[in-house]
């Protein structure tokens, strides 16, 4: 049981990461829901998930694109036992007409928002004497699509990542991974459907099955619970030797 532990996830007001401060609270953990709008369905969401579980739920906005944000986040929870980096955004073009802009924030919301989230949460893990990394990273962490080069390099730095910081843990009661998701149908998959059934000329289950989970042997989309329940496994006592590596959850995706 994560019992007295402190879960910090960001970007968690829907999809993956909900999905996942719903597993961490369903096994006993308080848990800092996260994203950067402070609306009060953000606050009623954490007082929903608190009351489901049982735990102490609270929602803290911050918006991963900024340092200082990534930081105070982990300062105002007061503590972090155990850090998800999931807060992510996606944007397809090719690569010499790539927007500036969206290369710019995917890199700081999907790979550097880690870096300062793992530095801050890291003193805090070890005062306490016990501590869990979980990124989330995709299968693009470990191959690659057309058109989405910012996502890929970011992604491929979080396993980068992940790798390096438990080196630097490596001796200590602390893990860091990365975990791989294939397709899971989440707001961030459903916003590509449109444009994809377009750019194809495709009804939406042709889409789906051919275009998306071309590349996903088991033809299905992994679950947010899936995410969620692999992440709390990283979290278990069994976990306490795997640390630097990745764990795929994507159907096979990865062994083609
Ligand atoms: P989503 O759009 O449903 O959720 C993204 C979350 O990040 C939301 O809570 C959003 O509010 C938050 N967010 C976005 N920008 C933010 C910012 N600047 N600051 C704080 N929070 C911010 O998407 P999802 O599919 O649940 O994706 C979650 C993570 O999983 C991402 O890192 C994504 O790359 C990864 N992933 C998703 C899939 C998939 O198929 N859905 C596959 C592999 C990896």
């Amino acid at each position: 049981s994560l019992t007295g532990k402190t879960a910090i996830v960001t970007g968690s007001n829907s999809g993956i990461g909900l999905g996942i401060a719903e597993e961490l609270a369903k096994a006993g953990a308080a848990v800092v829901l996260n994203s950067f709008t402070d609306r009060e369905e953000d606050h009623a969401l954490a007082a929903r998930l608190a009351d489901d579980h049982g735990v102490d739920v609270r929602y803290i906005p911050a918006d991963m694109a900024s340092a200082d944000n990534c930081r105070a986040l982990i300062e105002k929870a007061g503590g972090c036992d155990i850090l998800v980096n999931n807060a992510g955004i996606q944007h397809v073009s090719p690569v010499d007409s790539f927007p500036v802009e969206k290369w710019d924030a995917i890199i700081a919301i999907n790979l550097t928002s880690a870096f300062h989230t793992t530095a801050a949460a890291l003193p805090h893990m070890r005062k306490r004497g016990w501590g869990r990394v979980v990124n989330i990273a995709s299968a693009h962490g470990l191959t690659a699509s057309p058109y989405k080069s910012a996502y890929v390099a970011a992604k491929h730095g979080v396993v980068g990542l992940s790798k390096t910081v438990a080196l630097e843990t490596a001796e200590e009661p602390i893990t860091c991974n990365a975990i791989c998701p294939g397709y899971v149908l989440t707001p961030l998959v459903e916003a590509q459907i449109p444009a994809t059934m377009k750019e194809y000329g495709m009804e939406r289950e042709q889409v789906i099955r051919d275009i998306m989970l071309a590349r996903q042997p088991s033809k299905d989309f992994a679950t947010v619970e899936q995410i969620g329940g692999t992440t709390v496994f990283l979290c278990s006592d069994a976990a306490a030797q795997i640390t630097g590596t990745t764990i795929s959850v994507d159907g096979g995706w990865t062994a083609l």
